[in-house]
């Protein structure tokens, strides 16, 4: 399964549906599954009207999209950023479907979003806009039905006040219905770095498969929040130096190592990583240029494109953040022989703890944190050995391989369903 290179793709639903067409293609799929496959189930969009701490009114656009539920209830995390707009959220809830297929946990793929700034707003009108958001939702939302958590500028509070809202509009208290919760109201332990722990753990096996020795290699993270942050401290922890890292501020860099905890005290701090004192100045697109063993894109979609991609120079890219290469790009790196983890395969530590936490929630029984780590590692380590062998058996990028492994996953339970009426 060749990628075209011909195939331009500029958007993330662009790149979403060229990924699942060339999946399909190779599967050798008929017209009428692949439709199956690219629509989504149901959509909902909705307006989010904020009383804004002065009294004044504004009104945001927020939308929720169940891309397929043929595996189980859709589940997927919820973003709060200016970028997002329904295509957007069309393409994560597709990737969701993939990713919770690939890594064999019970749910089909969602995703939801709001169009707003979070750092523009105070905690309080927050509350409101999650508040006001999970109540227009509510009718398509249920811990059966479809489990929100966390994205990008969303956290562990946000996912508190969905529950809450969730609970006091049925009557009884659901913690089931969001993952990514607090400690204290049922969240698991372990979630908040479990996709950080993933990305780690997939980064030690993609290293150690191109046979570059850990505790040699150097890495650069792109991004400093939920994921960024923990995956570059687990890469330190194992020996890794982590030269560089960004956030939507600027980027910093050190020959030697930056020295990773001290660097998230600085960013908790200060809220960035710019002007961390141990280290120099870097334009944040030079990040993604730098000599290194490991690139992990850990922000947002679309950074590596077919611009960028022949001057990168890292040996090996496990994708934090979903769709950060384009479909362009990555033909470009395949040809280069750049080793990509994809984004379903290499962040998918955090829904598989997150359906960690639901089965805790269901069973009102609490695991060790021992127990989620260890359980998250067989996980991981039995998808990344699936989408080896599919790969080396079929002669596939990564990428493809999980693609068409979770497509045809998909496929089965369909299949088997039937098609109603
Ligand atoms: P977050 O909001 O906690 O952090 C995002 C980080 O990216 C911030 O440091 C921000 O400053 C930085 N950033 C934004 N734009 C940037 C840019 N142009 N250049 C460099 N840095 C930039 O979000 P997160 O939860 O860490 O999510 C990051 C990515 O990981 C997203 O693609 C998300 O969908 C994906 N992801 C998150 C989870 C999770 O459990 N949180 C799970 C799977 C995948």
């Amino acid at each position: 399964m060749s990628t075209p290179l011909a195939l331009a793709t500029r958007t993330p639903l662009e790149d979403a549906h060229a990924q699942l067409a060339a999946a399909v293609a190779h599967l050798g799929y008929g017209e009428g599954l692949h439709r199956m496959l690219a629509t989504a189930r149901r959509e909902l969009t909705v307006s989010v009207p904020l009383r804004r701490d002065d009294g004044s009114v504004a009104v945001y656009v927020g939308h929720r999209v169940q891309h397929n539920l043929s595996r189980g209830p859709a589940k997927g995390g919820l973003r709060f950023s200016p970028a997002v707009d329904l295509d957007e959220v069309r393409a994560l809830a597709m990737w969701m479907t993939w990713k919770c297929a690939l890594v064999d946990v019970p749910y089909g793929g969602a995703k939801g979003g709001i169009a707003i700034d979070p750092r523009a707003h105070s905690t309080a009108e927050l509350e409101r806009v999650t508040r006001r958001y999970t109540s227009e939702i509510l009718p398509i939302i249920g811990p059966d039905i479809d489990i929100p958590a966390p994205d990008i500028g969303t956290d562990e509070q946000t996912m508190a006040w969905m529950m809450d809202t969730y609970s006091v509009n049925v009557g009884h208290t659901v913690p089931g219905v969001v993952t990514g919760k607090p400690i204290s109201l049922g969240g698991s332990l372990g979630r908040a770095s479990s996709t950080s722990r993933g990305v780690a753990h997939v980064s030690i096996l993609a290293l150690r498969h191109r046979r570059i020795r850990v505790d040699q290699a150097t890495a650069v993270v792109q991004g400093f929040g939920k994921v960024g942050r923990d995956a570059a401290r687990f890469l330190a922890e194992a020996g890794i130096r982590v030269q560089a890292v960004s956030d939507v501020d600027g980027a910093v860099y050190s020959t030697t190592g930056l020295d990773v905890p001290a660097l998230i005290r600085h960013a908790e701090r200060t809220g960035s990583v710019v002007g961390f004192p141990d280290a120099e100045p870097l334009d944040p697109a030079e990040l993604l240029l730098l000599d290194v063993d490991l690139l992990v894109p850990a922000a947002i979609e679309g950074v590596i494109t077919a611009e960028n991609a022949s001057r990168v120079k890292a040996r090996v890219i496990v994708e934090g953040a979903n769709g950060p290469t384009t479909q362009d790009a990555d033909a470009i790196l395949a040809e280069r022989d750049v080793f990509v983890v994809p984004d379903i395969l290499a962040n998918s530590g955090g829904v598989i703890v997150s359906y960690f936490e639901w089965v805790q929630a269901n069973q009102a029984y609490r695991w060790t944190e021992d127990e989620v780590t260890l359980r998250l590692s067989e996980r991981i380590t039995a998808a990344w050995n699936a989408v080896l062998a599919y790969a080396e058996r079929r002669s596939l990028t990564l990428r493809q391989a999980a693609t068409a492994l979770a497509v045809e996953r998909v496929t089965e339970a369909h299949r088997l369903r039937g098609l109603y009426p």
